[in-house]
């Protein structure tokens, strides 16, 4: 069948918003008297934890401290990182801009399947694309939406359900182990760009693996030759 969607992940693959996660959350925990601060290494290991308050839930167990509720933590977490988003400070990866136009062109659906909440969705949208960019999107998937997170495969297949699409038709974008496993398991080929904390991971199972979603990338996998043809 020939390709009809892109469905995107959102952490690592249309921005590196890792870092700005990792202060957000530091900044919670600063705010809330807790002792505890998240390094890069500490966080790289913590991403294997799909969710943030799961990742909280973790990092308390790991410690002992599991009298810590994580619920008021994460949402004043996620307040603090939508703050930093609207400060500017983080732009798309290169080539994620000129791909979602050119499908946009092309007159290919559009989808977000991400274990990230919506307002952190909106707040990226907003200011990478201006306003009117969450309707580009034809289904906006986040972790409100599933029981189970990435990597099981939920998410991508509500994408599919609302955007009323077989998996054949439609192809993945994710930067992580967790994110390939739950492509694949709703039965998706899946593009891999890796990032700035996923690139020590296993990418086995994805259609093809690289750098950024920059054209020459693109057009140079054999694979991606329905992607190379957005781009001609
Ligand atoms: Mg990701």
């Amino acid at each position: 069948m020939s390709l009809k969607a892109l469905i995107f992940d959102v952490d690592g693959t249309l921005a590196e918003t890792e870092e700005l996660h990792r202060a957000a959350f530091n900044q919670a925990f600063s705010e809330a008297g807790i002792d505890w601060f998240w390094t890069e290494d500490d966080y790289e290991k913590l991403l294997k934890v799909t969710g943030g308050k799961e990742r909280i839930l973790a990092h308390a167990k790991a410690i002992g401290a599991e009298n810590i509720d994580p619920t008021p933590l994460h949402l004043r977490k996620t307040a603090l990182y939508n703050d930093l988003l609207r400060a500017g400070a983080l732009p798309l990866r290169p080539g994620v801009e000129g791909l979602i136009r050119h499908a946009r062109t092309a007159g290919l659906k559009l989808a977000i399947a991400t274990t990230t909440s919506r307002e952190n969705i909106h707040t990226l949208l907003d200011v990478s694309f201006g306003p009117d960019a969450r309707s580009w999107f034809s289904a906006i998937c986040t972790g409100e939406d599933v029981t189970l997170k990435k990597p099981d495969p939920e998410v991508y297949q509500i994408a599919l359900e609302r955007l009323g699409l077989p998996a054949s038709a439609c192809m993945a974008f994710e930067d992580t182990r967790n994110g390939i496993l739950a492509a694949r398991g709703a039965g998706l080929d899946v593009v891999v760009t890796p990032s700035r904390y996923s690139a020590a991971e296993d990418f086995s199972g994805a259609l093809a693996v690289i750098p950024t979603l920059e054209s020459h990338h693109l057009k140079s996998e054999q694979s991606l030759a329905p992607l190379a043809f957005l781009l001609a």
